[in-house]
């Protein structure tokens, strides 16, 4: 049994598909199912209190930011007592959850990518090659979140690359200005001109992805950790 206190969108969704196969538990009206499944699964007595669990889980990333709701999850600002905003926002949420269980990590909000950035400039500054591969690598992982949340905010997700598939392209239409770091990481990782837009960082909506393998989501994952775990380390240092 599963005894987890939040409760996913995709919790929710897979047991409403299980209670619609027909198959299990026959003998039982859909509502029905739908309670059993919630009760052998995760030991509740109704479906609803996993539903009411999910809002709570929610409710539990906003908060009162100038005087309108913001959602720190979705990074996104909306009126809670308006019913529209209020669907937008768990339309959203309900994405950026789906995008998250498949992709394996949430990007970066705002703020965060651009104090990555911050350091990543920092570090081309740099005197030693290292560094400076280090911050290039934190500059364009930074436009690679923020064109993934906007993937995941036009619901075409599942079209967008793992970072280093994402990389060759970013390369190809970098406007990082060292150039002995740019010509380094084009040999490391490649070029691919021609997908990004020049002047633009998104990963354009009309290109699919190539790589489904677990390699390359596994690598691309364990490189954003370790860029992130370096910004994280060096925004720790005093300043000065
Ligand atoms: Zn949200």
């Amino acid at each position: 049994m599963n005894t987890a206190t939040h409760i996913s969108w995709a919790d929710l969704a897979r047991i409403k598909k299980a209670a619609k196969a027909a198959q299990t538990l026959p003998d039982l009206s859909y509502m029905q199912r739908l309670d059993a499944l919630a009760a052998s699964e995760f030991g509740v007595r109704h479906f609803h209190e996993l539903q009411k669990r999910h809002e709570q889980k929610v409710a539990a990333h906003v908060e009162m930011r100038g005087g309108a709701h913001f959602c720190r999850y979705c990074d996104f600002t909306f009126s809670d007592f308006d019913k529209a905003d209020r669907k937008q926002h768990t339309d959203l949420h309900h994405c950026f959850e789906e995008a998250e269980s498949v992709m394996g990590f949430h990007p970066l909000g705002y703020k965060e990518r651009e104090s990555l950035k911050r350091a990543g400039h920092e570090q081309l500054m740099s005197e030693h090659g290292v560094t400076r591969r280090q911050g290039a690598l934190q500059v364009i992982l930074a436009h690679y979140d923020r064109s993934l949340m906007r993937a995941i905010e036009g619901n075409r997700w599942a079209r967008h690359p793992y970072f280093l598939e994402y990389l060759p392209g970013a390369l190809a239409v970098s406007t990082i200005w060292n150039a002995d770091v740019l010509q380094s990481l084009v040999r490391e990782f490649g070029e691919r001109p021609g997908v990004i837009a020049k002047g633009d960082t998104d990963w354009p909506s009309d290109v699919t992805r190539q790589s489904r393998s677990d390699a390359g989501k596994l690598e691309s994952m364990t490189m954003r950790q370790g860029l992130i775990a370096a910004w994280k380390a060096s925004a720790l240092l005093p300043v000065g």
